[in-house]
């Protein structure tokens, strides 16, 4: 089978079409034969070897890469075999999978909060030689979700990843209420589109933040109420003035260092801020006194567990959520899929298709 393959840590030239033996399904696996596999930050910063501003060596799954590394976190397809054992899905089914493994018996796990597993592993970023970027890949039947025949391949391949832990952010662990105020940074991302869906169909008004007059008319025709340019200076303010004072109820945060200052001082009184992503940098300043005197929580998140993902299949099947994706190519034009997202050209989800 065809599987495109980073061979060492570089640019997206270093993305290499190479045919490998197809897998073989084992006890309690099945066998997907891929029809589309979105494009996330994550490829692109597994193939340059760099998270945000650090050297991704310096991360635990930075370590854990074994190259050549298939990577494609957000696949969607069809069962094609299964291996024995398996009662969850069948041969024909349409699948997306719920991308990361987990221990399955640690406290967490045991709590139905899987993504805070410490034996976490994620589909195409440390499954060694198991990835989205190709024909077919084997993956436990119990992590598959069936994916609604009114969901397309690649609106499957633009949902898992974004909206997981967003909604798991945003609505699990921030409580985000009908008539609240969210601000999202980094709005013009796949997570971001995301973000300003969940927040609208809880009933939140959204703020939004962008990058260029086109990406702000993009933004408010993707629902958000407000959208500010964050090159315009300290967007702080222009969040304050757009709710009479008062600040954001709850921030997702999905850039990191280069906005979280601005997105601390941002949030109302008893704010929360979610950090889903930071990608633009991971270390930032903390105003202890900023956070205690406003009574403000601050919650990280990983991905999301299996619960959520699978009711955002469900949400998606309603029509409740509509993953929009931007540009499909095919597999074989991922370099370029990286470039694009790389020199921040895109805006909105980017698929791979591979039948
Ligand atoms: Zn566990």
């Amino acid at each position: 089978m065809k599987a495109m393959r980073v061979p060492e840590f570089g640019p997206p030239e270093v993305l290499r079409l190479d045919e490998i033996e197809k897998p073989t399904p084992g006890y309690g696996e099945a066998l997907v034969r891929v029809h589309a596999v979105g494009v996330n930050r994550m490829d692109v910063e597994l193939r340059g070897g760099v998270y945000g501003k650090e050297a991704l060596t310096d991360f635990y799954f930075g370590r854990l890469i074994e190259f050549p590394h298939t990577p494609g976190i957000e696949p969607a397809g069809v069962v094609e075999a299964v291996g024995e054992g398996v009662t969850e899905v069948n041969v024909g089914d349409r699948v997306v999978p719920h991308s990361h493994l987990s221990c399955g018996h640690c406290r967490h796990c045991r709590s139905g909060v899987d993504n805070a597993c410490a034996q976490l592993r994620v589909l195409g970023v440390q499954t060694s030689g198991v990835g989205g970027y190709a024909e077919y890949f084997v993956w436990p039947a119990r992590n598959l979700i069936p994916l609604p025949e009114t969901v397309s391949f690649e609106e499957g391949a633009s949902l898992l990843v974004n909206y997981g832990p967003v909604w798991f952010g945003l609505i699990e662990r921030a409580n985000l209420r009908p008539g609240e105020t969210l601000l999202v940074t980094g709005a013009s991302g796949g997570c971001g589109h995301a973000a300003i869906q969940v927040g609208k169909l809880v009933g939140a008004r959204v703020i939004a933040l962008g990058g260029s007059e086109e990406k702000l008319a993009d933004l408010r025709a993707r629902g958000a109420d407000v959208a500010i340019d964050y090159r315009d200076g300290d967007f702080s303010a222009a969040v304050m003035e757009a709710t009479g004072g008062e600040g954001a109820d709850v921030v997702c945060e999905l850039v990191g260092a280069d906005t979280w200052t601005q997105s601390m001082a941002s949030a109302a009184l008893r704010g929360r801020l979610v950090v889903i992503g930071s990608h633009g940098g991971i270390r930032a300043e903390l105003n202890l006194g900023e956070l205690f005197g406003k009574n403000v929580q601050i919650t990280g998140v990983t991905r999301a567990n299996h619960a959520t993902m699978a009711k955002l299949v469900r949400l998606a099947g309603e029509g409740l959520l509509r993953p929009a994706v931007w540009r499909t190519m095919p597999l074989a034009e991922a370099a370029e899929a990286h470039r694009l997202m790389e020199e921040r050209r895109h805006s909105g989800k980017i698929v791979l298709t591979v039948t």
